[in-house]
């Protein structure tokens, strides 16, 4: 898999810069942690981490990706293991909730428009979903 370089996570294992600066692993579980992570898919023991709730908490900030100087990030070997795990099945509740919503609506939820009223957002924009649909449906009539 291209996210996870053998390579590039050998020096993330003795790195772990990117652990200073990233909001998941300074505010969320202990032990979560660039070095601790990557030493374990070095190890072949990644497979713990497939089904731990961390590995979806990354918010795609990019802060590992700017200060990384191998212009890796941890964010990918992290994306990696999503990819992973949604194949092993192994993705969390809420994942899998999101993902049928999609798959049966082509949204991933409604705005809440009182909540955005209270903080003064304009109305949001309409959603894509009915285009979405037909681009959908298209791409699966020329499949078959
Ligand atoms: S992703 Fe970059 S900054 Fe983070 S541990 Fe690896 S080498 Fe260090
Ligand atoms: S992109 Fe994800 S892994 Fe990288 S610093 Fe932000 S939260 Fe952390």
């Amino acid at each position: 898999m291209e996210s996870l370089n053998l390579k590039l996570l050998e020096v993330c294992s003795k790195c772990g810069a990117c652990y200073h600066i990233c909001p998941s692993c300074l505010n969320l579980d202990e032990g979560y942690d660039p070095r601790a992570v990557i030493k374990d898919i070095l190890a072949g023991q990644y497979e713990k981490w497939l089904s731990h709730k961390s590995i979806w908490q990354c918010l795609e900030c990019h802060h590992c990706l700017e200060i990384c100087f191998q212009h890796y990030g941890f964010e990918n070997a992290m994306a990696a293991m999503r990819t992973l795990a949604s194949k092993k099945g192994l993705a969390t509740t809420q994942v899998k909730r999101g993902w049928d919503m999609f798959i049966k609506t082509s949204k991933l939820g409604e705005p809440a428009a009182p909540a955005r009223k209270k903080l003064g957002l304009p109305e949001a924009a309409k959603s894509g979903a009915e285009d979405f649909k037909k681009i959908l449906k298209i791409y699966q009539e020329r499949k078959v």
